[in-house]
């Protein structure tokens, strides 16, 4: 018997005999719902895009005592909590979230891949089969299409015969689109001044959403980026004048202060926000007029906000994770999450809310820092490497249309080519392989093959199979060494199935939820089936992880 059917039977079993029993105790409601199931009346999904565990600890002397200390010191804090597939980016990332699997089963396998029917490269959420609302552009040409199974706001919305309210939101689409699910009321994101949506969800903004982007509020975000406490107090950070930052086009050093006004043309004006903390600023705005005007959170059918704020990647990518732009980035975002939770107690009542906190990958130190510091680092420079791999294929068979693709470290082969020769596709994968291991920079390699015969249960083979989709990923899957990527020797990046691009934050915070921590391993498809049984409803129907037990009550 399971423990989930355990605790029914129990609750049935006391139900039925506990009116005569001795000491004349009335079972009390409360008693009964508790074992069966919370009922928030919203449940918030927040996830910070590329936020690291140890910005948690690094920065928690500096942060003030209600936004991410309120979830820590109140809620339960999943310490070891990871990305169990490759690649770690944000499609993938925001898709395993909601859906409680990883890309071998939902798709998603990348932001973008190619796509091996259509010949051709493909976007996560892109859809040409919609079209934008909100926008002339087509940056709202977008759908959940390409994610193959259902999420944990879809099964709100099927469990609650589609009254339970979705709404998602994001700087950027696939932050939004994801989450949101294939049955959400609304998922918006900012394109050029503007939150837009796709004819996936609706033909026309709403009124609030078209009140919203006429009064220009995100215009008072044109100001410039001065660090919110004294610079030199952030002693949790390196300096703030140093190589491994990126610059803003226009700026000759990347130190405080920025100058937005003064940089706003040459950096796509309003797209200069996303890599800024006040791009953080603009969605918390923005979500909060969305639980106003969506009415979210006022009835007893729970609803779903999902919101995920995505300026910490842009400024990771650009700055890096040992920056005082990511520190000040954080502490932005810390006093964005006070006055989000401040409001979510004044509209939907403190005790009524679930929350959960989570990334959609981590990232890396800055390598030429590491690098620096004598610690084992490296560039991979892909340009390099082709020539050398070109005239290995060319002088192994005769031809360089084997390969057709490389993307997101996986190799993707022309079959009709390997069959045409005569060729066995196994065996070419494995001798490309063995041949791709004896570049610099390269630390590991697995076939296809070997991800089809086995069932890796631990380690990085574990990772790539929960990362590798049978009818969409590449044929030669490759791993850099430690500490090595493929980036300017500027800023942060991700994708690696390493330790420093998986793990990352899961904090639990609200109704049903326990105080308390693990430093037991917790593992990104976890949290679907954690929320699944906190309200009581069906598991997304992929789901591959399992409740985390001790978060809830
Ligand atoms: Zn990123």
């Amino acid at each position: 018997m399971s423990k989930n059917y355990f605790i029914l039977f129990f609750s049935i079993f006391t139900l039925s005999f506990l009116p005569s029993n001795s000491f004349g105790q009335k079972k009390s409601k409360e008693q009964v719902d508790v074992s069966l199931k919370t009922n928030p009346k919203l449940v918030v999904g927040i996830i910070v895009d590329q936020m690291r565990y140890d910005y948690i600890t690094r920065f928690w002397d500096q942060y003030g005592n209600n936004g991410f200390k309120r979830l820590v010191n109140e809620g339960f804090n999943c310490k070891n909590n990871h990305y169990n597939y490759a690649p770690t980016s944000t499609g993938p990332g925001h898709a395993s979230v909601y859906t409680g699997t990883t890309p071998a089963v939902h798709g998603i396998i990348g932001n973008n891949w190619y796509d091996k029917v259509a010949e051709g490269d493909v976007y996560c959420a892109g859809d040409d089969s919609y079209n934008s609302v909100g926008t002339t552009s087509d940056a709202g040409k977008m759908s959940p299409h390409r994610m193959n199974v259902t999420t944990i706001t879809d099964q709100l919305r099927l469990h609650t015969q589609m009254r339970g309210k979705t709404i998602a939101i994001a700087l950027k689409d696939r932050g939004a689109v994801l989450p949101g699910g294939h049955t959400a009321n609304g998922a918006y994101w900012f394109n050029n001044g503007a939150w837009i949506t796709s004819s996936f969800y609706m033909d026309k903004l709403p009124s609030w959403v078209e009140k919203f982007n006429a009064d220009k509020s995100f215009d008072t975000y044109k100001k410039p980026w001065k660090s919110l406490k004294n610079v030199k107090d952030y002693v949790e950070s390196g300096i703030d004048y140093n190589a491994y930052e990126g610059l803003f086009k226009g700026e000759k050093s990347s130190v405080f202060p920025h100058d937005l006004p003064k940089l706003w043309d040459a950096n796509g004006k309003y797209e200069m926000l996303k890599a800024t903390p006040f791009g953080n600023s603009m969605t918390a705005d923005f979500a909060l007029a969305a639980l106003e005007a969506e009415e979210l959170g006022t009835d007893d059918i729970t609803d779903f906000l999902a919101v995920s704020f995505s300026s910490t990647d842009y400024v990771g990518h650009k700055f890096g994770v040992n920056s005082k732009e990511i520190e000040d980035t954080y502490l932005r975002l810390d006093q964005d999450l006070e006055r989000f939770f401040k409001e979510l107690d004044h509209k939907v009542g403190k005790d009524e809310y679930t929350v959960f906190l989570t990334a959609d990958h981590a990232a890396i130190d800055v390598p030429a820092y590491l690098r620096d510091l004598k610690i084992p680092a490296d560039y991979i420079v892909w340009d390099d490497i082709k020539t050398k791999f070109l005239q290995f294929l060319q002088f192994n068979y005769g031809t360089t249309d084997i390969v057709k693709d490389f993307s997101n470290d996986q190799y993707f082969l022309n079959h009709n080519v390997i069959k045409n020769l005569d060729l066995s596709i196994q065996e070419v994968q494995e001798d490309i392989a063995k041949e791709l291991l004896t570049y610099k920079g390269i630390d590991r390699t697995y076939t296809a093959y070997q991800m089809w015969q086995n069932d890796y249960t631990h380690g990085i083979p574990y990772i790539l199979q929960n990362g590798y989709n049978q009818k969409r990923s590449g044929d030669v899957l490759v791993v850099l060494s430690p500490g090595t990527i493929s980036y300017p020797k500027t800023g942060s990046t991700h994708g690696s199935p390493q330790i420093y691009d998986t793990h990352v934050p899961l904090l639990f915070y609200g109704a049903g939820i326990k105080h308390g921590s693990t430093v037991g391993r917790t593992e990104i498809d976890d949290i679907a089936p954690t929320v699944a049984s906190l309200l009581g409803i069906s598991f997304p129907n992929g789901t591959s992880g399992s409740p985390i037990v001790e978060v809830l009550q």
